[in-house]
């Protein structure tokens, strides 16, 4: 993409609405635009990281054996009258009503849907087990939006709905959640600790919560040390394989991890006092097992092999996908800008011409553009006719990984620089045989 032919609306000055550094980078490197409290345009730069952590989810759950579909956003009152939930979810829910007088609302969530969904079209044990989810925006009438994108009134969300014949294999169901969300987390470069959650009066350890430490987070978290040296790095993962993903969920949730919603000081204070650690964090997810609740109320029931009939088991289960975007500024940057991590960055690498109306400068940047493009890279090539100094704070703004510099005395003696923006590295990188050790500095 040339720079001149895109829309990347830089605000110069720091937004004065903005309280948190995630929000206010997003505004100035032109990401989002604010069209009422809580409820935003995505603007191209935006809108490439946000596809990119939908589509890392994406394959995360389809890897796992969940079944993608998609939901409306308007759904209609009544389905939230059988579950008795329509009067109980009070004024987060937006109401609307349509030309004929019938009440109609914008899905906060969609247990309610999918239930319907699945009543109409199973009631045998033969068909399950089944996941379905969904990345559809949702709305929440939040009393105080804020933080931009972290607490939106609209927000886009992934959200995944299982449904099993018995406690066992929705367990089952339970920890695959948990260890795709996991593997999701650690593909977006971001550290989630799952912790224990409120289940409400549903009750049992079943819910969980997945925090990324910050300290613009909303929730006080307190965990032992140890969960933090966990990761699932390349760890092979056999999702058929209920022992092995049950132990794994194992080592994850037996170190202490809760919010101050399940926190327990006497039982944190067993832990060993330099292991002892509180601080702040972002909800980017939450998974839940409920059992029967809403298919009892909905009568989804399906035949088990004795001839009985018993409600399904229900769990669902919820990625922040646009949280997510705000989320990973926060744990990505320094006093410059962002510092995208290469798996969601909305271009892999920019190429900023120094000398742009230099002849010389113009062709080899349009000969890297193109080299480039063919690897297979997504480019921004910085065309603009701008000061040295306003590029540069551009693009150590906007965070893309590398940044390929090309300069006229750098090219004379037919070199280029090579910055990483993460540690301010340069490399000197000679233009002929440049492109293979330029590729094999992109991929590390
Ligand atoms: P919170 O406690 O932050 O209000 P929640 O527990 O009500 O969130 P869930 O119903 O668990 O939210 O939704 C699943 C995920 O959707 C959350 O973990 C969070 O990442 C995201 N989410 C929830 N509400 C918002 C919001 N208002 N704006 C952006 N993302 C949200
Ligand atoms: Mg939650």
């Amino acid at each position: 993409m040339y720079l001149t032919k895109y829309f990347l609306p830089i605000l110069k000055e720091n937004p004065a609405e903005a309280q948190i550094t995630s929000h206010r980078l997003m505004l100035r490197s032109g990401m989002i635009k604010q069209s009422s409290a809580g409820i935003y345009s995505w603007l191209p730069l935006g809108l490439k990281v946000l596809k990119k952590i939908e589509k890392i989810v994406v394959e995360e759950q389809v890897a796992a054996g969940h079944i993608p579909i998609l939901m409306p956003t308007i759904q209609p009152s009544e389905l939230w009258e059988e579950s008795g939930r329509l009067d109980d979810y009070g004024k987060e829910m937006l109401r609307i009503e349509d030309r004929h007088g019938r009440l109609m609302l914008y899905g906060p969530t969609n247990e309610e849907l999918v239930t319907d969904i699945f009543r109409s079209h199973i009631s045998s044990y033969k068909d399950l087990p089944k996941t379905f989810f969904h990345i559809q925006w949702k709305f929440r009438d939040e009393v105080r939006p804020r933080f931009g994108v972290m607490r939106g009134r609209e927000f886009f969300m992934k959200d995944g709905y299982s449904f099993d014949m018995d406690k066992d294999s929705a367990i089952h169901a339970y920890n695959r959640h948990m260890i795709s969300y996991l593997r999701t987390y650690e593909r977006l470069g971001l550290k989630a600790i799952p912790m224990q959650a409120d289940t409400g009066p549903i009750g049992g350890d079943y819910s969980h919560e997945f925090l990324v430490l910050a300290e613009t987070g909303e929730s006080q978290v307190f965990y032992d040390k140890e969960i933090t040296d966990l990761s699932l790095g390349d760890r092979n993962i056999d999702y058929s394989d209920q022992q092995a993903i049950a132990t794994i969920v194992q080592d994850f949730t037996k170190p202490y991890a809760r919010t101050d919603e399940t926190h327990e000081q006497n039982l944190f204070n067993r832990i060993p006092n330099e292991r002892r650690l509180s601080a702040r964090g972002i909800e980017v997810g939450q998974i839940f097992y409920f059992g029967t609740k809403y298919s009892k109320s909905m009568g989804a029931d399906v035949v088990l092999p004795n001839g009985d009939r018993t409600p399904v088991e229900m769990g669902s289960h919820g990625i922040g996908v646009s949280r997510l975007v705000g989320a990973l500024i926060e744990a990505n940057h320094d006093d410059l800008g962002i510092i995208w991590p290469s798996s969601v960055a909305p271009f892999d690498v920019v190429i900023i011409n120094l000398k742009q109306g230099n002849e010389e400068s113009e062709k080899a940047c349009r000969q890297l553009y193109e080299d480039l493009i063919l690897a297979g890279y997504d480019v921004l090539y910085d065309d603009r006719d701008e000061r040295v100094g306003v590029k540069f704070a551009t693009m150590d703004l906007i965070g893309i990984p590398w940044q390929i510099i090309v300069g006229p005395r750098d090219l004379a003696d037919g070199f280029l620089e090579l910055k990483c923006r993460k540690n301010g590295s340069k490399t000197r990188v000679p233009l002929t045989e440049g492109s293979r050790q330029l590729l094999s500095a992109l991929n590390s």
